[in-house]
C-alpha cells in the first residue's frame, strides 16, 4: 500500500546489485516486472522494514521528482 500523497516517511534506498538480484519483483510505479539479474533499488520504510518495496531505477527516480525530494546532486548518490 502507498503512503498517502506527501507522506514523507524516513526511508532507506539500498542498490541491488545484479549478481544479487535473485528473485523477480514487482515495481510499485510501474507494476512491471524487475527481472533477475537486473540492478534496481530496494526501499525500506525506517519504521516499517516489512513494507519495503523493490523499484526500477528509473521509477524511483521518477517517483523522487514527483514527491520533490530531489537535490542536485543526488543523481550521483547511487
Ligand atoms: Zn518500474
Amino acid at each position: 500500500m502507498m503512503p498517502p500523497r506527501g507522506r514523507l516517511e524516513p526511508e532507506v534506498v539500498r542498490p541491488i546489485q545484479p549478481y544479487q538480484a535473485r528473485k523477480e519483483y514487482i515495481c510499485p510505479r510501474c507494476d512491471g516486472i524487475i527481472g533477475l539479474g537486473v540492478f534496481h533499488l530496494v526501499v525500506i520504510p525506517e519504521d516499517s522494514p516489512d513494507l519495503r518495496r523493490h523499484w526500477h531505477h528509473g521509477c524511483w527516480y521518477k517517483e523522487r521528482r514527483r514527491r520533490g525530494t530531489i537535490t542536485p546532486g543526488d543523481a550521483s548518490e547511487l
